[in-house]
């Protein structure tokens, strides 16, 4: 890898496109910085759209997957965003780079997992494209939504004093990688099957964010595919706060504290720095969150409780074990050293 992709690393790299885009035709709502772009529709229509890819070797290792999941991750992962806008997904179109090994029986799984997801949450496949590749699989989903112009939330909204929240536990997907990695064999099968199910089949919160969206609930929020800790990050600056998390209770489940037991590591950093988790994070003011939790439990049976607050910043704090310190940046980013 080049030293000077390093130094700018994915972000910097965003950022020197983001730049010149300066998008500034009339239906453009949202373009570069958000979890979709947002066009104006017609009335009070919104049209959310978001692009994703899945790399062999860079996203998933052929030989840990099943084709099946492969295809319902490849979908899964689009729709996340689409829910993380508060928006209703519609339609998908797949891009495809295939190695000449692959198998008919490969392809028809991958279909079968990828139709199971679309069925799941109603969108339609309209198109796509299909490529040989030399090397590695290479999957590209497009996915719209759809939303009211008043129901959209984006990452720019958060104010100090509104409390964040996570729709789900954090955490189990990098505690799944670390099986897929041959860590931690020797956990007890239902631990194993649970962190796997997690890492190889996430499940986008799109009733979550519609229940936020339509109650007009949540001033920012975004999906955790890149660790609590650099999503917020992003939610910080686009709104330009700061935030106070409290990383001791952090949703975090009993089989991923388990494996982090046996294999010695802090389940915590896997919620903080892991990422895949495709949970969302949202903020929610003051004023509104005894209604946001209510409406979370009593119509989606889900028991929130606030992780943090938005601060006037400038950086996140995190607090460990009761002592307070700044973050430092932290997550996934293709082209950060590790
Ligand atoms: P997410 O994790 O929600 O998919 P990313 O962090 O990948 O979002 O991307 C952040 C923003 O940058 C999004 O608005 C995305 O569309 C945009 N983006 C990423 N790569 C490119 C690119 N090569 N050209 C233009 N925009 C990009
Ligand atoms: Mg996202």
């Amino acid at each position: 890898m080049a030293d000077e992709l390093k130094k700018l690393g994915e972000f910097g790299i965003i950022g020197l496109f983001r730049k010149e885009a300066d998008p500034s035709r009339r239906w453009v709502v949202r373009g570069i910085g958000d979890d979709c772009a947002v066009m104006d529709a017609g009335g009070s229509e919104r049209l959310l759209v978001t692009t994703d890819m899945l790399i062999e070797r860079i996203h998933f290792l052929r030989e840990a997957i099943s084709s099946r999941q492969l295809g319902y991750k490849s979908l899964a992962v689009n729709i996340s965003d689409i829910a993380a806008m508060g928006g209703e997904p519609t339609a998908a179109f797949l891009a495809m780079g295939l190695t000449p090994d692959l198998d008919e029986t490969f392809i028809r799984e991958f279909k079968d997992g990828l139709f199971e997801c679309a069925r799941e949450f109603a969108v339609d496949l309209l198109g796509g494209d299909t490529s040989s590749s030399r090397d590695d699989i290479m999957l590209c989903l497009t996915v719209l939504g759809r939303a009211e112009e008043c129901e959209v939330i984006g990452r720019g909204g958060a104010r100090p004093g509104d409390r964040i929240f996570l729709g789900g536990v954090t955490g189990d997907s990098a505690g799944g990688l670390q099986l897929v990695l041959g860590r931690g064999q020797e956990l007890a099968k239902e631990d194993r099957q649970h962190l796997l199910d997690a890492h190889h089949k996430p499940r986008p919160q799109v009733e979550l964010g519609r229940l936020l969206a339509r109650g007009g609930l949540a001033s920012a929020m975004i999906d955790v595919s890149d660790g609590v800790l650099q999503d917020l990050s992003h939610i910080c600056a686009e709104s330009r706060t700061g935030a106070d998390l409290d990383a001791d209770t952090l949703p975090v489940s009993n089989p991923c504290r388990r494996l982090g037991d046996l294999i010695g590591q802090d389940p915590v950093e896997w919620a903080l720095a892991g990422g895949e988790d495709y949970v969302l994070l949202f903020c929610v003011p003051g004023q509104k969150v005894d209604q946001a939790r209510e409406l979370c439990r009593d119509e989606l049976g889900l028991d929130l409780s606030p992780v943090g607050t938005i601060t006037e910043g400038p950086g996140i704090r995190v607090c460990r074990g009761g002592a307070w310190s700044e973050a430092e940046a932290a997550g996934f980013d293709h082209f950060k050293e590790d």
